[in-house]
């Protein structure tokens, strides 16, 4: 009974929210480059930041892009030259030693 009385509490919650200016799920997304690139108004981004409070799911949906936007933008930033000094020495070691054996079998 109480959790069926607390579900009714948040669903009217959520209502009065809604009626206040929070945003549904697809504006959420709909705003989030917006909102990750600083571009949107202050009054669009607090209804994000209420959203992204009131919605576990949008929380997390908001967490996994802005790591995966930071990953890729991390990869466009790496010019070529730097992308290979971040490769690990014992990596190249190993790479060079398997070309190395790999052209010994065919002159073999
Ligand atoms: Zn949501």
């Amino acid at each position: 009974m109480s959790r069926q009385r607390s579900l009714m509490e948040r669903i009217r919650h959520w209502m009065s929210w809604g009626l206040h200016g929070a945003m549904t799920c697809e504006e959420f997304e709909a705003g989030l480059v917006d909102y990750l690139d600083g571009t949107l108004s202050p009054i669009d981004r607090h209804r994000i930041n209420l959203h992204t409070r009131l919605c576990s799911h949008c929380r997390r949906y908001l967490r996994a892009y802005d790591k995966a936007r930071r990953l890729a933008g991390d990869t466009i930033r790496y010019s070529d030259e730097q992308a290979l000094m971040s490769v690990p020495e014992d990596l190249v070691q190993a790479i060079l030693a398997a070309r190395q054996e790999d052209s010994a079998d065919t002159r073999r």
